[in-house]
């Protein structure tokens, strides 16, 4: 395996965990929140370390984790080594993880559930 795939793999289950802890943010905020007030979430950046809180709506939220490969990160978070750049906004940015990542960030998609075709 050469480096860039095991930056690949490692940034992958870093960001899953990440998800993971949002899925609950976002589990919550279902039922105690008005869909349109903006949550904090995690930033779902390669960096271990980053603790960094983004704003995004419950539905903004919804709309990309349905794809198991896509993640948020702050701006300037993003790293086109490893996964492509979705959409930008002010407060977030949506990645999308390519190569042996993606493959990781799909078969860990806490929303699988059998659900796919
Ligand atoms: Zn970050």
């Amino acid at each position: 395996m050469d480096d860039l795939d095991t930056r690949r793999r490692r940034a992958a289950l870093n960001q899953t965990l990440f998800r993971e802890v949002n899925e609950r943010i976002a589990a919550l905020s279902d039922r105690y929140a008005d869909e349109l007030r903006p949550n904090s979430y995690i930033c779902e950046c390669l960096s271990p370390d980053c603790a960094a809180m983004l704003e995004l709506s419950h539905d903004e939220y919804e709309r990309f984790r349905e794809q198991g490969a896509r993640f948020f990160v702050l701006p300037g978070h993003e790293d086109p080594a490893v996964e492509d750049v979705v959409e930008t906004t002010e407060q977030y940015v949506v990645v999308e993880k390519i190569g042996v990542a993606s493959a990781i960030a799909e078969s860990t998609n806490p929303r699988r559930n059998g659900s796919t075709p």
